[in-house]
């Protein structure tokens, strides 16, 4: 059996009708840039995110980049970041200048580990970046402490994690002012680039909703240096017809992560996802550990499984960072998880058989070993 990494088709296909009729209507109203579509999603998934304002922006990386901006950061600045994020975390915090000072994820949630922040803190520390990473929601309770002990600020990425809790409050509901992705791969996905900012204040969210449309709120009068990030018509029409399968496509991951659960345990040096007490985990990933993650891989890939890595090289030895000077052996608990992490096949609506195709093709590799 085939099994792609991600397919599109189970939560696609039954609201294809929906989606073009959506489309068509843009089309054929003639307005593509900030009109009803975006007002209507933005108040839309504000109300899914229980915070009081949304702003859809062109990316999830403008999101966090905005939000950052909002918040005044600037150079001599240090914003506290997983060691283990996806590289946007941290290209947000360079672009206004400040430096991202990494603080290492625990080994069993890989989220950001809550008794290492305080070490890193220092004069210049303006804030925290928790990441959501792989959809699990991050201890924001002891986070949150922290930032408030220490007077800094906290934008969440909520990237990958949209709809997930820590004790009983939605990721993106958290922090001063949030950033999320909906590109297409991620929870809830346009048809193409889009990302918004959540917040529950209304000064922050305003000024963001001027940088985002060249610094501007009258036409053609600019009170800052702003931007062009904003979220198209045709993609927030799309987003609204999506957003309300987001809780049941969200049930049908955890179902599959269920079924991966109970077929891949105890398998050889197998290490499976692990969700914290008092998160849920809504398994924008399912990535798995082993010291043989190459060798698995290329099974998988020899067996028609597709499998990607999240991340391969934490961003602290990115080439693009090698002005920062950080030796390997820096962030070992990041460096770790490069090496062994390996991301199943997960999506909505993916059938029973091919979860169980993967497991026996994940079982047959350590049982040969
Ligand atoms: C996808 C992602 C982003 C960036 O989103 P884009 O829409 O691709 O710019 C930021 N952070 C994390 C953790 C992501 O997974």
């Amino acid at each position: 059996m085939n099994i792609p990494f991600l397919s599109f088709a189970p939560q696609h296909d039954p609201i294809r009708e929906n989606v073009l009729a959506a489309i068509a209507a843009v089309y054929d109203k003639q307005w593509y840039v900030l009109g009803d579509q975006v007002k209507a999603f933005e108040a839309a998934y504000a109300d899914f995110n229980q915070v009081k304002h949304c702003i859809g922006v062109a990316n999830g990386l403008d999101a966090l980049h905005l939000a950052l901006e909002a918040l005044n950061v600037g150079p001599d600045d240090e914003v506290l970041v997983p060691s283990n994020t996806y590289i946007a975390t941290w290209l947000a915090i360079s672009y206004v200048g400040a430096t991202p000072v990494p603080v290492e994820p625990s080994l069993s949630t890989y989220n950001i580990d809550p008794t290492k922040i305080e070490a890193a803190i220092t004069p210049r520390t303006k804030g925290i970046m928790p990441v959501h990473l792989y959809g699990q929601a991050c201890e924001m309770g002891p986070i949150m402490e922290i930032a408030q002990r220490h007077g800094l600020w906290v934008v969440e990425d909520n990237a990958q994690a949209q709809g997930a809790t820590w004790q009983g409050g939605i990721t993106g509901s958290f922090g001063d002012v949030n950033g999320t992705s909906f590109y297409p791969g991620k929870n809830l996905g346009a048809l193409g680039d889009a990302g918004a900012i959540t917040t529950n204040d209304a000064e922050l969210g305003g000024k963001i909703r001027t940088l985002r449309n060249y610094g501007s709120q009258k036409k053609y009068y600019n009170e800052v240096i702003g931007y062009n990030s904003r979220l198209d018509e045709l993609q927030a029409a799309v987003l609204s017809v999506k957003l309300p399968h987001l809780i049941e496509w969200t049930q049908q991951r955890q179902a599959v992560a269920a079924l991966y659960d109970q077929h891949l345990k105890g398998l050889g040096d197998l290490i499976l996802p692990l969700v914290a007490q008092g998160a849920t985990h809504v398994y924008h990933l399912y990535v798995v550990r082993s010291k043989h993650r190459e060798a698995l891989q290329q099974h998988l890939q020899e067996q028609g499984v597709g499998t990607l890595i999240h991340y391969p090289v934490p961003p602290h030895l990115q080439q693009a960072y090698a002005h920062m000077s950080i030796p390997e052996g820096t962030y070992p608990i990041a460096e770790e998880l490069a090496h062994t992490a390996l991301s199943l096949p997960m999506w909505p609506g993916m059938q029973e058989k091919e979860v169980i195709a993967v497991a026996a093709a994940v079982r047959n590799f350590f049982e040969r070993a």
